[in-house]
């Protein structure tokens, strides 16, 4: 099952915060099949969240490595590394790492490839920024976005890309869902037609996912799940979304 209601806790978190959210989730969780769900801790709390969460099969990942696998590269964390601690995925080019800690589309091919050679599935974030968004270049700079990460890439097993606009991230806006719903459309075509041998599972929305729009994202034939920072801090309300999220497809 494919990685498809992804919490990214961001600069949050401690291990009491573990313990309390994952209090919360079960509580509210009415689903049976955990593995489509992930979480992305700060990485310090990997370990500890693992054992809070148990033998369910909730993927727990990282919200970004480093693009070397070794070396003299202080404060990084390698892709071998979050593997070792049983990750199975990681946020790449999340656009806060992009604005705040510079990194090119080109470091994000490093850092793909890295995820690819250690068996960790990326999730590769991509989106426009307001003002391209009102010029609209929004399938312009997506395109580029996809181009530029993956044109030195030979193979992926497997990759999840998430759109997610910038101007969306924590605003508690959202383009309509019919919009992302022929961007999620757009990507599908561009990779599957330009980069035959990447495995794209899957195109996730990200950016105000909250319980309240959550139903008419999923709706939408496209939005294959989402990627959610602000709401998934609350256990339960990230149980519900993951409840509306079975339920609808459950239904198709
Ligand atoms: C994110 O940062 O990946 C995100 C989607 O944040 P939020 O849900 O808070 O907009």
């Amino acid at each position: 099952m494919p990685i498809c209601i992804v919490a990214n806790w961001k600069l949050n978190g401690s291990r009491a915060f573990n313990t309390q959210w994952a209090l919360e989730f079960f509580k509210n969780f009415n689903g049976h099949n955990f593995s489509s769900l992930g979480i992305a801790p700060a990485s310090l709390y990997i370990d500890h969240l693992k054992s809070v969460i148990g033998d369910y099969d909730i993927k727990i990942g990282s919200q970004n490595i480093d693009l070397e696998q070794t070396g003299a590269r202080t404060g990084e964390i390698s892709a071998s590394m979050i593997k070792d601690l049983g990750c199975e995925f990681s946020i790449i080019g999340h656009s806060e790492r992009r604005i705040l800690f510079h990194e090119t589309n080109q470091m994000i091919c490093q850092k793909l490839i890295q995820a690819n050679n250690n068996f960790v599935i990326p999730i590769l974030c991509i989106g426009e920024s307001a003002e391209e968004n009102q010029s609209n270049t929004t399938f312009k700079v997506l395109e580029q976005q996809i181009i530029e990460a993956l044109e030195n890439v030979d193979e992926l097993s497997s990759l999840i890309i998430a759109y997610e606009p910038v101007w969306a991230i924590g605003s508690g806006k959202t383009p309509n869902p019919e919009e992302i719903d022929s961007v999620h459309e757009m990507i599908k075509d561009v990779v599957q037609s330009r980069f035959p041998k990447i495995g794209l599972e899957s195109v996730l929305y990200g950016g105000s996912v909250n319980l309240k729009n959550a139903y008419s994202l999923f709706e939408q034939k496209n939005i294959d799940g989402a990627l959610i920072g602000g709401a998934s801090l609350d256990g339960r309300e990230f149980a519900l979304i993951a409840n509306l999220f079975n339920e609808l497809r459950i239904q198709q």
